[in-house]
């Protein structure tokens, strides 16, 4: 099938993308990042809209930037851009591990990552990824700026806090302590497909103890969040198989899995219960 028409805006500064959505949005008029997701829900005619708000050639978007306490990602800035680590510090590693899970790699010389935040498929690695590190969103509209906390951005599935004339024009990751342990790990059937669960693990070592655990869960409940009753397993105690065993079952048990047709809820838990073991297995290595 084909789109059904619709009017591309293709404005080149920030302050004319968003004159465009506050006149547009409403009218049911939608941005268009990398095209990635919005194109084939398009082409399936499962959104219609009238307008498309295309800010790729909006100056200023496509940068990813640091302070030196937080890593600054611009609105245009694509998943390939994580191919290689983009700063020195343990952030950039974990950013790049987790890149090379998301679709395949002409998808992620288009796609996003704030496209992605926007998106909010429950199953996005850097949904789960701004959920655990806490990120920072930056919204705009004609009216000024807000930040929104990940923890209140993800509402649900596809649900985000931005307003219909908000584009996110930046998401603002905390950069990691230089001796933060980080790992990654994802269930999927191929590889390339969205993840049935995946699991992110932080934390630091202080006298041979976890200190700062963080354990995220994605593409197992309708958003991705922190499991705290894992991060409680973790804290405290000497990394290993027991303790890694003892938080991936307290994030089994914590999770209100999502089925469908193929999944049931209690083979997501299992998964949920493979995929954090793993990510914290990973993180010792
Ligand atoms: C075959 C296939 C496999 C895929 N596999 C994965 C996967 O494994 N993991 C994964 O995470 N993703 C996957 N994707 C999705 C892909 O990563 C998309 O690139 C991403 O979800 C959306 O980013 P985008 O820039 O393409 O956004 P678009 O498709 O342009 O937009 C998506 C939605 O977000 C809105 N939007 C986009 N940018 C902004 C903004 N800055 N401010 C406000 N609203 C905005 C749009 O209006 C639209 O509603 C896959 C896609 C395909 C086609």
């Amino acid at each position: 099938m084909k789109p059904a028409p619709f009017i591309r805006h293709a404005p080149k500064t920030l302050d004319e993308a968003l004159r465009l959505l506050a006149i547009y949005a409403p009218q049911d008029g939608r941005v268009l990042a990398g095209g990635q997701s919005l194109v084939p829900i398009m082409a399936f005619r499962l959104a219609k809209p009238a307008h498309l708000v295309d800010i790729n050639d909006v100056a200023g978007l496509n940068e990813v930037m640091t302070d030196g306490k937080v890593l600054s990602i611009g609105a245009c800035v694509r998943h390939a851009a994580f191919h290689k680590p983009v700063v020195d510090n343990p952030l950039a590693k974990l950013l790049s591990e987790v890149a090379r899970h998301i679709a395949h790699y002409p998808i992620r010389m288009r796609g996003t990552f704030c496209g992605s935040l926007a998106h909010a498929d429950p199953a996005s690695e850097w949904c789960l990824v701004a959920a655990t590190l806490e990120a920072t969103m930056v919204a705009r509209n004609t009216h000024g700026e807000r930040l929104i906390a990940a923890a209140d951005f993800f509402e649900g599935i596809m649900a985000t806090a931005l307003k219909e004339d908000e584009l996110l024009v930046e998401a603002r990751l905390p950069l990691l302590a230089r001796d933060a342990k980080f790992g990654f790990n994802e269930f999927n059937r191929r590889a390339g497909d969205f993840a049935m669960a995946a699991a992110l693990a932080t934390y630091r070592l202080q006298g041979g103890k976890i200190v700062e655990a963080r354990v995220g869960i994605g593409g197992a409940e309708a958003r991705p969040r922190r499991i705290a009753q894992a991060e409680a397993a973790l804290d405290g105690q000497a990394p290993g198989d027991k303790v890694f065993r003892a938080a991936a079952e307290a994030a089994a048990s914590s999770i209100d899995p999502l089925e469908d047709y193929q999944t049931t809820a209690e083979y997501r838990r299992d998964l949920v219960r493979a995929v954090v073991r793993r990510a914290l297995e990973q993180s010792g290595t």
